[in-house]
């Protein structure tokens, strides 16, 4: 698949069973439909907020963002706000395909997925260690210890 961004030849990491397809140039994620929910299912996470259902019928976002194209139909991808504040502008099929997110954004994302009962700064770590350890083949070495 090629990254909706550069273009560049995306890889895809495994980890616990979940597929992520990354991009090495950007740091840019892709999850298919369900991968997203599946990976905030497994840290404990609430899933409901990020429902491709949900996600797909969401107001369009104003942004002057160049238009990405999904890497599995090719449709323009709708620029959507997630979160309240502050808010993470992702890129996601119309039909439902998938999501894509910048370098940077999914741990915008998990941080505000936090504050449930019981979850904390724990699952904060835990999607850390998930990510660290999906990305970790590429050297990356800029996430926080
Ligand atoms: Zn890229
Ligand atoms: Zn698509």
């Amino acid at each position: 698949m090629l990254c909706p961004t550069c273009r560049a030849v995306m890889i895809v990491v495994e980890q616990d069973k979940i597929e992520l397809d990354y991009c090495t140039d950007c740091s840019g994620v892709w999850f298919d439909s369900g991968e997203l929910e599946l990976m905030l299912e497994k840290m404990g996470l609430d899933s409901s907020a990020l429902s491709i259902a949900k996600l797909t019928g969401s107001p369009q976002a104003e942004t002057l963002e160049k238009k990405r194209r999904c890497p599995i139909c090719g449709r323009k991808m709708k620029k959507i706000n997630l979160g309240k504040k502050p808010k993470v502008l992702i890129d996601v099929c119309p039909r439902g395909d998938g999501l894509w997110f910048d370098g940077g954004e999914v741990h915008q994302i998990i941080e505000q997925c936090r504050g449930k009962p019981g979850s904390g700064a724990d699952s904060e770590n835990r999607v850390l260690t998930f990510l660290g350890d999906a990305f970790k083949a590429e050297g990356q070495s800029d996430l926080p210890r």
